[in-house]
């Protein structure tokens, strides 16, 4: 059984270090480059790729998720449900005294009960409840299952069509973005090609001093019968990565020298806040589209907002949630000083046309 060599590239300095060893160490035709395009990219990393294909004279494979049948069947579940209506919290209600207030009927009779007290029945007053907060449907609501099959459609892009299938965005909680768009898509083509009886060693940019998660990271290890992974710049550090990548004449991806500390979706639900203000500056265009795609998924939401930046909001009313956390507000609050509460007046001073590499890119 042949092995082939499938290195997973993303368009940021790690995997491009990743593909430079592995041509550098395998036969050209034993390797196999691929890109899982989430369809939150920004132009240029698309154009990266392009670069990198020229440069290195390789085909680099886009996949991309699709989830027109997840969608098709949401509809289907959504046009059958049957409303049962909403369920509240209560609580009783005390007069100004601290007396319990008497429910009254619709005539303004004081509504009786019967109990049993030490044997003897007797009649006492129900004391008044009230509702308390907003609520919430066990189902869909007529009004809000109009509204979720108005948008309920495949667009074509694999982020919105995921974010609408969910009825929400992705949060560092729930992160099913990286898993459905990018790991079973890359474990599928690795399983597929082992169908086809190849053995694989899955190439992986992974570096050890990334993040607290990755620190425990291993060079290589058996993920399943047939498929490995490997993980050749494990131990390096990000400038490391850097000095290979020009020793070897290839350029890094223009967005580090923008203020990207990462090469990912534009913007990551996980984006830093001097990153997201990099971004509204240079990249409005973003902004924008993350701005319908908030308006969109909302609507395919049973709630009826979501906001793609999740922060911890202790407000019940989900319209107060999404007015102080949708994409606006949020690059609003990117360019406070730390607090939130002030205006940084430095930040307009970054122009968007200046280098703001986070690794020291710029001569
Ligand atoms: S975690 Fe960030 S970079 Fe990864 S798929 Fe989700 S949004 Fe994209």
């Amino acid at each position: 059984m042949s092995l082939k060599h499938v290195i997973s590239v993303s368009g940021g300095k790690d995997s491009t270090a990743t593909l430079l060893i592995a041509l550098e160490r395998c036969r050209r035709e034993d390797i196999i480059a691929i890109f899982c395009d989430t369809g939150n990219e920004h132009e240029q990393t698309y154009e990266y790729l392009a670069y990198l294909e020229q440069a290195l004279d390789i085909r680099i494979h886009r996949l991309k998720a699709e989830f027109s049948a997840q969608l098709a069947t949401k509809r289907m579940f959504i046009a059958r449900d049957q409303r049962t209506g909403r369920v509240y919290e209560s609580a009783v209600v005390f007069d100004a005294c601290g007396n319990p207030v008497s429910k009254r009927d619709t005539r303004g009779n004081i509504v009786m009960r019967t109990v049993t007290r030490n044997g003897v029945k007797v009649a006492e007053p129900v004391q008044k409840t009230k509702k308390v907060g907003s609520g919430r449907r066990l189902r869909w609501s007529n009004k809000a299952k109009r509204r979720a099959l108005a948008v309920l459609m495949p667009t074509g892009n694999p982020f919105l069509d995921l974010c609408l299938w969910k009825g929400r965005f992705p949060s560092s909680t729930a992160r099913f973005c990286t898993q459905e768009l990018k790991r079973d898509m890359a474990v599928a083509f690795q399983l597929d090609l082992i169908e086809q009886g190849f053995r694989v060693l899955s190439w992986q940019g992974v570096r050890r001093d990334e993040s607290h998660q990755r620190r425990g990271a291993k060079l290589s290890e058996r993920i399943g019968p047939g498929l490995w992974a490997f993980r050749p710049i494990v131990a390096w550090t990000s400038d490391e990565v850097f000095r290979f990548c020009s020793a070897k004449g290839i350029q890094p991806n223009p967005l580090y020298k923008q203020g990207m500390s990462r090469v990912g979706c534009m913007p990551c639900i996980n984006v830093k806040k001097a990153e997201l203000r990099q971004i509204a500056s240079r990249f409005p265009a973003h902004i924008e589209r993350i701005a319908e795609w908030e308006h969109l998924v909302g609507q395919a939401s049973k709630r009826g907002f979501s906001t793609f930046l999740s922060d911890a909001h202790d407000a019940a009313d989900r319209r107060q949630v999404f007015a102080d956390l949708n994409i606006w507000a949020r690059v609003e609050w990117s360019k406070t000083t730390r607090g939130g509460r002030q205006f940084d007046l430095l930040a307009d001073l970054d122009a968007p046309a200046a280098c703001a590499s986070a690794y020291g890119l710029c001569e």
